[in-house]
């Protein structure tokens, strides 16, 4: 009898999985593939093993002679960054499962098929698991549907951790994050990309700026951006028929990449269980279901698909199941994308806010010392705060290691700082960090570097 079944060995359930060991309770972690579910093996580990590469070889073509380093007859090859991508997955892998074994958690590989509420058969072997609590973890898949799962060859983001080989062309439909960061891989290792974006901008999500930022750094690249474009049809030749304001386009390329999202993965079992279900299963601020002694985390949920949300939500799982009361505050979620310059975001966005009472703040990536030294010019940062209270409500960031630099902004929402705390403090010189003082001290009408 175990103390807490986890179904999915995702961010979100290896991490519910240490926590509730953490916290003295005997648990089963039963995983279908591989441990480290979507993110580890298809989603954040390869595809940033394979921005790093494609980062490393446009900085060599366009920076090394600059830098005074003679680097000749530059070329790069597939199968050795495969490699690095493959090895930096299994790294990350074998971390996870050495950590279920320092703490104590039974693995099991198989399918988990939940018989009731508190027993899981193992599929392969029929074994079953009782389990006072259950976790659902399930993840999710790449949103796939007709006409594009009608036709071969057609990839989703899956597909592109196997390719044998780079296609001279590439159609990606939807420009949100995945459309993003595959466009900046192939468009730096020279391939023709066009992106084809439904609304009204490319990472939609975000502010129209920060977009703009990064449609100017994917055309520089020679990325075509089609926007508020919709994908009406493509053939067997992935001739790709979409319709624009100005009418009917046709785009052919080598490959055609779907990615237009993620849906959560729920089996039939987890549908006869009784939780209530939206567009993914619905849970509390604890993430308790309707059911409870059944919780649900991570993508299953179909609200907020990143990683490290799947892993802040088992965390929370996990101590509430352990008797505490712990709550998901989603205020100040940080949103990270490694296109080139990176963009990362928090908090509120200046579209969703009343102009009148709010002040913003920005500051540019060109006007930084540091960001000089490394002859990067693209990007700026940007606070939102309130207008009576100067309280951060918003910051993003479009810059090198913007995905790193997110984090000063993420305080500054959650713990409601103002903006003179954050100007302030001494940020060090000189670093990059520098753009988020400059916006900082914009906000408050005293840049000092512009
Ligand atoms: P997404 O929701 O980020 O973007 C999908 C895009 O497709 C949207 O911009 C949408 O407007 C567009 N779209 C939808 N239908 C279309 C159509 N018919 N024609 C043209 N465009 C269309 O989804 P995604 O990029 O597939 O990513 C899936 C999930 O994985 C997201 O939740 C994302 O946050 C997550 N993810 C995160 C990271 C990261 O954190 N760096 C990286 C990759 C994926």
């Amino acid at each position: 009898m175990y103390d807490v079944i986890v179904i999915g060995g995702g961010p979100g359930g290896y991490v519910a999985a240490i926590r509730l060991s953490q916290l003295g309770k005997k648990v089963a972690l039963i995983e279908k593939n591989h441990l480290g579910g979507t993110c580890t093996n298809v989603g954040c580990i390869p595809t940033k093993a394979l921005l790093t590469a494609s980062h490393l070889y446009t900085d060599i073509i366009s920076k090394s002679k600059k830098f005074g380093i003679k680097v000749e007859n530059i070329s790069y090859e597939l199968s050795d960054m495969m490699k690095h991508m493959n090895k930096s997955v299994t790294m990350s892998r074998k971390g996870i499962e050495y950590l279920m074994k320092k703490n104590n958690i039974d693995v099991y590989n198989g399918t988990g098929i939940i018989e009731d509420n508190t027993h899981v058969k193992i599929k392969e072997t029929s074994e079953i698991l009782e389990g006072e609590y259950l976790i659902l973890a399930h993840g999710s898949v790449p949103s796939i549907f007709p006409p594009f799962n009608e036709i071969e060859g057609i990839w989703t983001s899956d597909d592109v951790f196997k390719m044998s080989e780079l296609p001279d062309s590439i159609v990606i439909i939807g420009g949100g994050v995945i459309g993003v960061e595959f466009a900046t891989f192939f468009a730096s290792l020279g391939k023709e990309v066009h992106v084809v974006e439904l609304a009204d901008h490319i990472l939609p999500f975000e502010d129209e700026d920060i977009a703009l930022e990064i449609k100017k750094s994917l055309v520089k690249k020679g990325v075509k951006v089609y926007e508020k474009t919709k994908v009406k049809d493509v053939n067997e030749s992935y001739v790709v028929i979409a319709e624009s304001e100005n009418g009917e386009i046709e785009l052919s390329a080598n490959r055609v990449l779907l990615a237009v999202g993620r849906r959560p993965n729920i089996p039939e079992d987890v549908k006869n269980l009784g939780v209530k279900i939206e567009r993914g299963i619905v849970t509390d601020n604890t993430m308790k279901t309707n059911i409870d002694n059944i919780y649900a985390i991570g993508d299953i949920r179909a609200k907020i698909m990143l990683a490290h949300v799947a892993m802040f939500e088992g965390i929370v799982a996990a101590h509430n199941i352990a008797g505490e009361k712990l709550e998901m505050d989603y205020n100040a979620v940080p949103s990270i994308i490694f296109s080139n310059p990176e963009v990362a975001s928090t908090g509120l966005k200046e579209k969703d806010l009343d102009p009148d009472k709010i002040i913003v703040g920005k500051f540019p990536v060109s006007a930084n010392g540091r960001a000089r030294t490394m002859e990067e010019r693209e990007g700026f940062a940007k606070v939102i705060a309130d207008k009576e209270t100067k309280k951060v409500l918003g910051f993003a960031v479009v810059s090198p290691s913007a995905t790193d630099m997110i984090m000063e902004g993420v305080l500054a929402v959650k713990h409601g700082l103002t903006v003179e705390e954050i100007s302030n403090s001494i940020h060090p010189h000189p670093t990059l960090t520098e753009t988020i003082l400059g916006a900082f001290e914009d906000a408050e009408g005293l840049a000092l570097h512009i």
